[in-house]
C-alpha cells in the first residue's frame, strides 16, 4: 500500500449522495472531496491506468466555485461538488480528447459535449478523461492506443470495456461517479466486471452531441456509480432533450428518483431463456439464479419467456456496428483532425499512411468488415439481412413487454478475465457482449447491478426495460441492491498491488 494512500474514512470512499449530505451539513467541502479523489488517483492510477488525463487544477477550481456558491446560499443540484470520471470519448473544450486512439492523440476540441455541459451546469466536478478501447470498439480496454486499464479487484485482469477506465475508477474509489457509453454493452459489461452499477439509457434519452461516434444508431451515453441511487441521480442530470442531436427524444420528463424506493411488489419480470446460454460460467449462473429468487421473495412475479431472435443478435450487431463505424471513421483522413502522416507522395498516400499509422488492429478490422458489408453486391446479403434481424429483435421485445414490466438475465457470460486471454481472439472477445447487445439493437434501457461474487470476482445482474422504462427498472435495481446489502465502499486500494 502506498504511504500516500488516504486511510479509512477518506471522502473518496463515499458515494455521491453521502458526499452531498456532508456538503449540506458543512461536514465537508467539495474541494476536500476533490482533493481526496485526486489523492486516491495519485495513489492507485500508476497501477490501474484508469485515466488518460487528470485535470486536477480545473477540478479543484470547479469544486471551489461550488463551495463559494453554497456559501452564498445558492440553490444547488444534488450532485454539486461530487467528483466524476469522464470517458475520453466525449469532447471537452480545451482538454485533449482521444477516444483511446493514436489518431486523435493531439486533438483538443473547441467545445463541450452536451453531456459535459450539463454536468458542469449541475456543479459536478470532472476529474479527467478515462481510458477506453479505441473508438469504443472492444470489451476489455486492451484495444486502447495508450495501454490497458486494470481491474481493481485483481489487477492482472481486465476491467471490461469499452468504458473500462470509468468503471475501474469508480470501483477503486478514484471517483464516486463515472460516465461511459454503451453501443453493444460498454457500460453494463464493465460495470458487471468491476462490481458497480451501470445504466444503458433508452436510445435518444441522453444527447450524443459531442460524443465521438462509433455506431450512431446504437451509441448511448450513461452513468456508472457504486449504488443505484447515485446512478439514477446522474442519469437525471445528463438526460433530456437536446436540439443539437436529431435523435434526441423531445419532451420526456426524466424522473428516475422520486419513486426509487417503491419496491418491486407485483412487477412482472420475464426470465429470458436465451440469456442463460450454455458456456456461461457456473459461478455467474449461480449468482444470477439467486438474484431471481431474491426478486421473487421481494414480491416480483417471475416467469420464463423465450426470445428466439436473440440468438442472431450478436451476428447482426457485428455487421451493423462495423458498417456504421466504417462510415463514421471515414472522417479521420489526416486533413481535418489529429494525426497526419509526414512525407507523403500525394494526398491519397497521405490518407492511407495516416490511417495505417493512426488506427489500431481492431479498428482496422471493423472498418474493413463494415466496408465489405456495405459494398455493392453484398449489401442485401449482409447489412440488409442484419437490419431484418434487428427488426425481429425489436418486435419480439415489444411483444414481451405486453406481458412483462422488465426482463432479467446475466450481464456477461464471464467474470473479469485475465489481461491477454482474449486479446488475440476477436470472436471470443465479441462473445462477451452476447447478453447486452440485443438491448442496443432495440434501443431499450438496461442496467447492470452487482449480484455478488464468483471466486472473489464480481457478477452483474441485468434488468432490461422497454424504451423510457428507466424509472421502473431502477426501482427494481434499487430494491435488489438494498436487499442484497453489498458494500458500496470502493475495492480497497490495498488490493491495488503495485
Ligand atoms: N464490445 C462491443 C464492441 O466491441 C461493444 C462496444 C460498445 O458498447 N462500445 O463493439
Amino acid at each position: 500500500m502506498s504511504p500516500a494512500a488516504p486511510g479509512p474514512g477518506s471522502l473518496a470512499d463515499l458515494t455521491g449522495h453521502e458526499l452531498a449530505e456532508r456538503f449540506a451539513s458543512g461536514a465537508a467541502t467539495a474541494v476536500q472531496a476533490t482533493e481526496a479523489a485526486l489523492e486516491r488517483i495519485a495513489a492507485t492510477d500508476e497501477r490501474l491506468h484508469a485515466f488518460l488525463i487528470v485535470t486536477g487544477d480545473q477540478a479543484l477550481e470547479a469544486a471551489g466555485e461550488v463551495d463559494a456558491a453554497r456559501e452564498r446560499g445558492e440553490r444547488l443540484g444534488p450532485l454539486a461538488g461530487v467528483p466524476l470520471a469522464l470517458k475520453d470519448v466525449l469532447v471537452t473544450k480545451g482538454v485533449r480528447t482521444t477516444a483511446g486512439s493514436r489518431i486523435l492523440e493531439e486533438f483538443v476540441p473547441p467545445y463541450d459535449a452536451t453531456v459535459v455541459r450539463r454536468l458542469r451546469e449541475a456543479g459536478v466536478v470532472i476529474l479527467g478523461k478515462t481510458n477506453m478501447d479505441e473508438f469504443a470498439m472492444g470489451s476489455s480496454t486492451e484495444n486502447s492506443g495508450f495501454g490497458p486499464t486494470r481491474n481493481p479487484w485483481d489487477t492482472d485482469r481486465v476491467p471490461g470495456g469499452s468504458s473500462g477506465g470509468s468503471a475501474a475508477a469508480v470501483a477503486a474509489g478514484q471517483a464516486p461517479l463515472g460516465i461511459g457509453t454503451d453501443t453493444g454493452g460498454s457500460i453494463r459489461q464493465p460495470a458487471a466486471l468491476c462490481g458497480i452499477v451501470g445504466v444503458k439509457p433508452t436510445y435518444g434519452l441522453v444527447s450524443r452531441y459531442g460524443l465521438i461516434a462509433f455506431a450512431s444508431s446504437l451509441d448511448q451515453v450513461g452513468p456508472f456509480a457504486r449504488d443505484v441511487r447515485d446512478a439514477a441521480t446522474l442519469l437525471e442530470t445528463i438526460a433530456g432533450h437536446d436540439p443539437m442531436d436529431s435523435t434526441s427524444i423531445p419532451d420526456v420528463p426524466v424522473d428516475c428518483t422520486s419513486r426509487l424506493t417503491d419496491g418491486v411488489d407485483g412487477l412482472r419480470v420475464g426470465v429470458v431463456k436465451e440469456l442463460f446460454l450454455e458456456g456461461t460460467e457456473p459461478g455467474v449462473l449461480a449468482r444470477v439464479r439467486e438474484g431471481l429468487e431474491r426478486l421473487e421473495r421481494l414480491g416480483a412475479r417471475l416467469e420464463e419467456c423465450s426470445l428466439p431472435s436473440f440468438e442472431y443478435a450478436l451476428s447482426a450487431y457485428y455487421l451493423i456496428a462495423p458498417a456504421e463505424c466504417s462510415s463514421n471513421l471515414a472522417r479521420y483522413d489526416g486533413v481535418r483532425w489529429g494525426l497526419r502522416a509526414k512525407d507523403s507522395a500525394d494526398v491519397v498516400d497521405m490518407m492511407q499512411r495516416t490511417r495505417q499509422a493512426g488506427f489500431g488492429a481492431e479498428v482496422k478490422r471493423r472498418v474493413m468488415l463494415g466496408t465489405y458489408a456495405l459494398s455493392a453486391g453484398y449489401y442485401d446479403a449482409y447489412y440488409g439481412q442484419a437490419q431484418k434481424v434487428r427488426t425481429l429483435v425489436r418486435r419480439e421485445l415489444d411483444d414481451a413487454y405486453q406481458r412483462f414490466d422488465l426482463l432479467v438475465g446475466p450481464t456477461a457470460p464471464t467474470v473479469a478475465f485475465p489481461i491477454g486471454e482474449k486479446a488475440d481472439d476477436p470472436l471470443a472477445m465479441y462473445l462477451n457482449d452476447v447478453f447486452t447487445i440485443p438491448v442496443n439493437l432495440a434501443g431499450n434501457a438496461a442496467v447492470s447491478v452487482p449480484a455478488g461474487l464468483s471466486d472473489g470476482l464480481p457478477v452483474g445482474l441485468q434488468l432490461i426495460a422497454p424504451a423510457l422504462g428507466e424509472a421502473t427498472m431502477l426501482r427494481a435495481a434499487w430494491a435488489f441492491e438494498q436487499d442484497l446489502g453489498l458494500s458500496t465502499r470502493p475495492v480497497s486500494h490495498e488490493e491495488v498491488r503495485s
